[in-house]
């Protein structure tokens, strides 16, 4: 099955979802830190408190105590360790003189240096690649493993890299836009993933209300 046409599917389906849900790109690099192993929203909470506190910037985040900065993120799980996170990525960006300079860097090196700060997986790294500095880079998560595997387009086995490159090279071919547009359609392909994986193709899927349901060999109803 064409990626491509999954999309189109999901896109009739359930339409634009306006992703990611943030003002700034720093916000969306916040969101992006914080929304690990937890709903988006306790993530809003989260992101509430530190604007509150009037501590949503680069440079508040670094001032903070770890503890004072755990206390506010408590809401988004996982406190100590994700304020740990966040400051290693907020000493990283201040370091590398934000996003006026980083904004420049090829997608090579942008991936590889976000990779490199410590608690910083893949999958946050592409998000803050996709939605904050709109490079050209498609995200994978348990979502889209669950979908695709059922969809038969993958067996699920295969390794986060193996997953990505070909989502982005199927569908640099498969969709023949300009590369503005290419990046649009990652933005929006990666929400309605995560949209169908809430509506449909849950973990007890919900065939007899899925868009797809014509085609898809992993149908159970
Ligand atoms: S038919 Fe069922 S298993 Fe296949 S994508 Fe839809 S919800 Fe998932």
């Amino acid at each position: 099955m064409r990626l491509l046409t999954v999309y189109q599917h999901f896109y009739r389906a359930y339409g634009p979802q306006h992703w990611w849900p943030g003002e700034t790109p720093f916000e969306i690099m916040v969101g992006a830190v914080l929304t690990q192993n937890t709903a988006w929203s306790n993530v809003e909470k989260a992101i509430a408190n530190l604007v509150a506190a009037d501590a949503l910037s680069v440079s508040a985040i670094n001032q903070l105590s770890p503890s004072e900065l755990a206390e506010l993120i408590r809401p988004a799980g996982y406190f100590n360790v994700k304020a740990k996170r966040l400051q290693n990525y907020c000493a990283w960006y201040q370091a590398a003189g934000g996003f006026e300079v980083l904004q420049h860097w090829s997608d090579h090196d942008l991936r590889v240096a976000l990779l490199a700060v410590n608690g910083v997986g893949p999958e946050t790294a592409d998000d803050i690649m996709l939605y904050a500095f709109e490079r050209p880079v498609f995200v994978i998560d348990a979502y889209t493993r669950r979908i695709f595997q059922r969809l038969g387009v993958f067996t699920g086995g295969e390794g986060y890299e193996t997953l990505r490159s070909e989502f982005e090279t199927r569908l640099a071919r498969e969709f023949k836009e300009d590369l503005p547009a290419r990046i649009q359609m990652f933005n929006e392909y990666h929400a309605l993933i995560v949209r169908h994986a809430k509506e449909a193709c849950r973990t007890k899927p919900a065939c007899s209300q899925c868009c797809l349901r014509k085609q898809c060999p992993g149908r159970v109803d």
